[in-house]
Order: structure tokens, then sequence, then C-alpha cells
């Protein structure tokens, strides 16, 4: 079992890089942010929380993401996953930490995407989704713009505009991840799983330098 982290800032490319290593090893994508928008979506309390917390940009509770991820791990049925979304702060990360020690991991990356806030302002910009099976897309990035225009290549759904992708939730979203995640970098490098990616280059070239990590090159 191989297990993946990203700690990137938001609209970094974590969604697209995700599907990307997925096709390519079989693994299990986990986006914490597509469970939530998901479970928002339900006709109970949580769900109105869930909701509250994703349109103002803040983080769920530590206890309820935790939950979810736990299920989903213990339902794994490929022998590699990507945590996309989490952890967000120090507390995920010793939870998590705690929970792969049950699994036969063979090794954990963590891939530090680094990216210049301008090229995170354009990907956000353009950025469109699929409301059923979340694919990403980007209607300014042309080898990210869908076959057919505004709709997912896979499902032939209407791609929308995420609620939270608004300039306002996405400066609250990144001040949180220099707050809360970036403290990250530097306590998986202490583990010495961390590994760096120049996150301002195209989609290939990102995909490249993680799939040479991951061939052990
Ligand atoms: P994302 O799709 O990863 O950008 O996440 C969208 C939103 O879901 C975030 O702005 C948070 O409100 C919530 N969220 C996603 N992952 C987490 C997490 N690990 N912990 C707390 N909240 C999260």
């Amino acid at each position: 079992m191989r297990g993946i982290i990203f700690i990137a800032p938001p609209a970094a490319g974590k969604g697209t890089q995700s599907d990307l290593i997925c096709d390519k090893y079989g693994f299990e994508h986990i986006s914490t942010g597509e469970l939530l928008r998901d479970a928002s979506e339900e006709d109970n309390l949580e769900a109105l929380y869930i909701k509250e917390k994703i349109d103002s940009g803040e983080l769920v509770d530590d206890e309820l993401i935790i939950e979810l991820i736990d299920k989903k791990l213990h339902n794994l049925k490929t022998n590699g996953f990507i945590l996309d979304g989490f952890p967000r702060n120090l507390v995920q990360a010793k939870m998590l930490n705690e929970m792969i020690k049950n699994f036969n991991l063979k090794q954990l990356y963590v891939f530090n995407i680094d990216v210049e806030f301008s090229v995170v302002m354009q990907r956000f910009t353009g950025r469109i989704t699929c409301p059923d099976c979340g694919n990403v897309y980007n209607k300014l990035i042309d080898e990210l713009k869908p076959k057919k225009d505004n709709y997912c290549n896979d499902c032939d759904v209407m791609l929308e505009t995420r609620a939270d992708d608004n300039e306002e939730t996405f400066t609250k979203r990144f001040e949180l991840y220099a707050d809360e995640t970036e403290p990250l970098i530097s306590y998986y490098m202490e583990k010495g799983v961390l590994h760096r990616i120049n996150g301002n280059l195209d989609t290939m070239q990102i995909f490249n330098q993680i799939v040479n990590i991951l061939e052990g090159e």
C-alpha cells in the first residue's frame, strides 16, 4: 500500500494531479472537499453546518473530517490512496499518523506543490467543476478545457463554478492555508517524507515530477 498527501494552496492543481495519478496507478482519490460537498447536500443539521463552513472558507471540525477519512481508509480496495485536502492542520496530521499505523503502508509521499500566488489566482479564476463526479476543468487554460464547452468529458453534465470559488472566500482559504496547513511542510520534512514540486509549470510538467518520485528516479 502506498499513500500520497498534498500540501498545496487552494487551486494549486491537487485535484487535477490526483486524477492523473489515479489513472496511471489505480489509486483511490479521497478528496475531503468532495466528500464534504456531498455531505452538505443531505437533509440534516450536520449538512447545514458543513455548507456554512465551506461557503465561508473556514475549516470544518477536525473530529468530523477524521471520521470521514477513517471510514474511507478502512474500505479501501486499491493498493494506494491519495488524500486530497487532508491533513489541513497539525491535529489532523497527527491523527493521520495514528490511523496509518494500522495499515501495511509501504511508503507515504508528501508532495508540497510550491506555487506562486499569481499562478494560483489564474487557476482559481477559470476553474469549473462537474457537480456529479467532481472533475476539475479550467476555461482559461487550454490543456484543461473540457472537450465540449462547459460540459464534463465523462458525465456530459453542465460544469459549474464552485460556490466557494469567489474572491472573498478564496482569500480566506489562502490565509488559512498559510496559517494552518503550511506549517505541515516542516512537520513532514522532519519525518523525511516531503518532496517539493515546482507547481508553477504546466499540468504535465508537474505530473512528470510526481511520477519521477513515485518511480524512485
Ligand atoms: P477543497 O475542495 O479541498 O478546496 O475544500 C473545500 C472546503 O471544504 C474547505 O474550504 C473547507 O471548508 C472544507 N474542507 C476540506 N478539507 C478539509 C479538512 N481536511 N479539514 C477541514 N475542512 C476541510
